[in-house]
């Protein structure tokens, strides 16, 4: 039932995975970000124990932060600025605090979060009611270093996200990609996040699991509660908030004509990606793991494009063995009976962190040790015992080895020594592999794309990650909403260094690929179609459109629009272009993915 106190309003943010969602919020983000009362008060008897050790481990994480950022503080500022870190320090370690909290979680059986909110609350309270400025000012530091302490503890303890207990839409400030991926998929039926863009990893997770999703709606954790009825547009990125019985009705039609299209979609699943006048683009799936193969299947793929492997190292306390990662590989390449497998190497940092690699905070992270410069410069053995089980798993089907975040031909010939050293390794130890095993690079850095040529002598296959490609050029954090507007695929540097790219490719002869976002949105295809690149490679989802979209592209045309557009001096003239060509060839394409109601 709609709620007829308050008004339908419409928040604005941008489309993060298709699909409507119509349900019940539940806020996240205080777990996060803020000193609020804990959602979950009281536990069950025999979690008592488990309940203070976990209070335990967020005082030790808590206490290590702390200690981390008062050394930086220390080196970047001086010691007065740091000693506030000091009387952080101190609540953590207050014992008539701790004392109070394993009292009330002992004899009250409330959880540690809402034991250790209510004691802090009530000192919080008594000291901003204290007549002298400087007491009362305390109360924020207090509140500050809560707010962390009860935010590792639902770090640590996640008890909310893999467990929603009932059906229910997620809203919050910020939603890492970590968090994301341990969300309890047959629960959410949606979710609205007030940071992140289109192609920021939280975003784009959303896509595989296949959960309708919006990000960047500025607000939207504050102006909805926990319970508030709210609908999810996931094709047009917006959140209808206390929508109207009628507004509902029309929602629910657009969801049977999406499944109707869906539908169909699958149906031409098995349809050849062809271009009118013949010209076959290859269509592949991102996948983050063996359950998104299920899907990429399908939806319809000539195999995987890319296998973003890092996931098998988020949200895990050790790291993944080579004989796990083997068995990983192998069930994968194995499943896609002699298609393509493209298995990246790990490319943690950026927005993707481990908590067992990423211990150090960087700065910058996304210009930090990410990807292939971790693996060089710190961790060689994982990049060594994920080449083995790859190599191992080879033999099982057909394996295609992609490496990330490359800016130089020096990385790409250590890590041709590198993946050498290991065949060589193999071939002692009487280990089978495929000695063929196509090596290729990610071009994601306007670094890689100038000198995309000499890079063509050293690999396989180009893989253009225009999310990374799109961010270093523009200079525009790809998971920041308040410069979004920025981030523009179809701007003359972008189409140019893609197009760069694909000349060097076709030049030297190799493969190229796009696994970026650009490549599974249909507005974007003629483009890329035209500019010439082999293969497109997606989420799942939108493989359908993608293979119904390019069977109505004549590719002379699609030439003739990419030649004008590289032509273009800003990012809309270019995108017209291609819109207006997809909107007269695919009217229905257009109308899903452009069109609220
Ligand atoms: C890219 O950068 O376009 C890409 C495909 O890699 P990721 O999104 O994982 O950074
Ligand atoms: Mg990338």
């Amino acid at each position: 039932m709609a709620d007829e106190e308050q008004k339908e309003t419409i928040l604005h943010g941008i489309a993060a995975s298709p699909g409507i969602a119509i349900g019940e919020v539940l806020i996240v983000n205080s777990f996060y970000t803020s000193f609020r009362e804990p959602d979950i008060k009281n536990i069950e008897p025999d979690n008592i124990e488990s309940e203070k050790k976990a209070f335990e481990r967020a005082l030790d994480v808590t206490r290590a932060e702390l200690r981390v950022m008062q050394k930086r503080i220390q080196a970047e500022l001086d010691d007065k600025e740091a000693s506030i870190f000091d009387a952080h320090l101190l609540i953590v370690d207050d014992r008539m605090i701790l004392n109070e909290v394993e009292m009330l979680v002992q004899t009250e059986k409330w959880s540690a979060a809402y034991a250790f909110y209510s004691t802090i609350n009530r000192y919080v309270k008594a000291l901003a009611a204290m007549p002298d400025v400087y007491i009362r000012e305390r109360a924020d530091d207090i509140k500050d270093v809560a707010s962390r302490i009860l935010s590792n503890l639902h770090g640590n303890r996640q008890p909310i996200l893999d467990n929603l207990g009932g059906k229910k839409i997620i809203v919050a400030h910020d939603l890492t990609p970590s968090a994301t991926a341990l969300l309890d998929r047959e629960n959410v039926l949606g979710f609205a996040v007030g940071t992140g863009s289109q192609t920021s990893h939280t975003a784009i997770l959303a896509r595989s699991m296949k959960i309708p999703a919006i990000v960047g709606v500025k607000d939207i954790s504050i102006t909805l509660k926990t319970g508030d009825k709210v609908i999810i547009d996931g094709y047009v990125g917006n959140a209808i908030i206390h929508p109207t019985e009628s507004t509902i009705r029309l929602y629910h039609q657009k969801e049977t004509q999406e499944e109707k299209l869906y539908a169909e979609l699958i149906h031409e699943s098995r349809l050849r990606p062809e271009t009118l006048d013949g010209f076959r683009i290859q269509l592949a799936a991102n996948v983050d793991g063996i359950a998104d193969v299920k899907s990429a299947k399908r939806f319809g793929t000539a195999g995987v494009g890319l296998f973003r492997t890092e996931y098998l190292f988020i949200n895990k306390n050790k790291l993944p063995s080579e004989n796990e990662q083997f068995e990983i590989y192998r069930e994968m390449i194995s499943s896609l009976n002699g298609h393509p497998v493209t298995i990246r190497t790990l490319d943690l940092g950026g927005d993707k962190l481990s908590e067992t690699l990423n211990s150090l905070a960087e700065p910058n992270p996304f210009l930090g040790l990410r990807a292939v410069r971790l693996c060089l410069q710190e961790r060689p053995d994982i990049l060594r015992t994920q080449l083995r089980a790859m190599l191992r798993a080879s033999v099982y089907g057909s394996l295609k080895i992609l490496f990330p975040m490359i800016t130089s031909t020096t990385e790409v010939t250590a890590l041709i020594n590198i993946l050498n050293e290991i065949k060589a390794d193999l071939k002692k130890e009487k280990i089978s592999f495929k000695d063929d095993v196509e090596i290729g690079i990610m071009i994601e850095t306007p670094a890689a794309a100038l000198i995309a040529e000499a890079l063509a002598e050293l690999v396989d296959f180009f893989s253009i990650g225009s999310n990374d490609l799109i961010q270093y050029t523009m200079a525009v954090d790809r998971g920041n909403e308040r410069v979004a507007y920025l981030y523009l695929p179809t701007h003359p540097a972008v189409l140019g260094l893609i197009e760069k790219t694909v000349s060097a490719a076709r030049r030297k002869n190799i493969w190229v690929s796009v696994c970026g976002e650009m490549a599974g949105v249909p507005q974007y295809t003629p483009l890329l179609v035209g500019l010439g690149v082999h293969e497109l490679s997606m989420s799942p989802i939108s493989l359908g459109t993608i293979r119904r979209t390019i069977r109505k592209i004549k590719m002379h045309e699609a030439e003739d629009i990419a030649q004008r557009a590289l032509k273009c001096t800003n990012a809309q003239d270019a995108l017209n272009l291609s819109v207006n060509y997809l909107r007269e060839i695919a009217p229905d394409v257009f109308d899903l993915t452009t069109k609220g109601l």
